[in-house]
């Protein structure tokens, strides 16, 4: 380990003994990143009564660092798609995605974003990833907001493992992984 390192590493080592970490950029640039979304809710229909009680103090979206909610898309980086999109919004929603600097990141939250969920129909679309890139899916009719939180915290810890692209965007094809 010590081979590995530069003289210069080795000397500030030597005069600062424990009280500073070597890392690389990109590991806190992940770990800033996953602990300061901003999230922007595009809720449409009843899975919005899970997100209010999310968001509310008994589940405490904030303990997560991802509190404020920001009804800006271009102040957001994580677009949580809540509740049924019909064929009519499906084109609001492409907007809105677009509208979101990178790096974004985008949680389908209940089976009507997953899959269309009980409508199977034609004016229904039958998953949002037919419209934009989804991180992370999270099933449930609605689903309970333990499980939204699980996949918050499976998202965040992908963002972690994020290789940042020579262009500042997290993902090199723009696409999910
Ligand atoms: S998943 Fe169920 S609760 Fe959520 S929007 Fe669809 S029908 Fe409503």
């Amino acid at each position: 380990m010590e081979a590995s390192r530069s003289p210069q590493v080795l000397e500030l080592l030597r005069e600062g003994g424990d009280a500073f970490q070597t890392t690389r950029l990109e590991a806190v640039l992940g770990w800033a990143r996953s602990y300061s979304m901003f999230l922007y809710p595009f809720v449409t229909a009843c899975c919005g009564m899970e997100f209010m009680s999310l968001a509310g103090p008994r589940y405490d979206l904030d303990r997560f660092g991802c509190a404020l909610p920001r009804f800006s898309p271009r102040q957001s980086d994580l677009l949580m798609v809540v509740g049924t999109i019909t064929q009519r919004q499906a084109p609001i929603l492409k907007r809105v995605y677009d509208q979101m600097a990178e790096p974004k990141w985008v949680m389908a939250f209940g089976s009507c974003t997953c899959s269309g969920g009980p409508y199977d129909n034609y004016a229904t679309v039958q998953g949002i990833d037919h419209i934009v890139a989804v991180d992370v899916y999270v099933p449930g009719c609605p689903p309970r907001p333990e499980a939204v939180l699980d996949g918050l915290l499976k998202l965040q810890a992908r963002v972690r493992a994020e290789k940042v692209a020579s262009d500042g965007r997290h993902r090199e094809n723009g696409t999910s992984g």
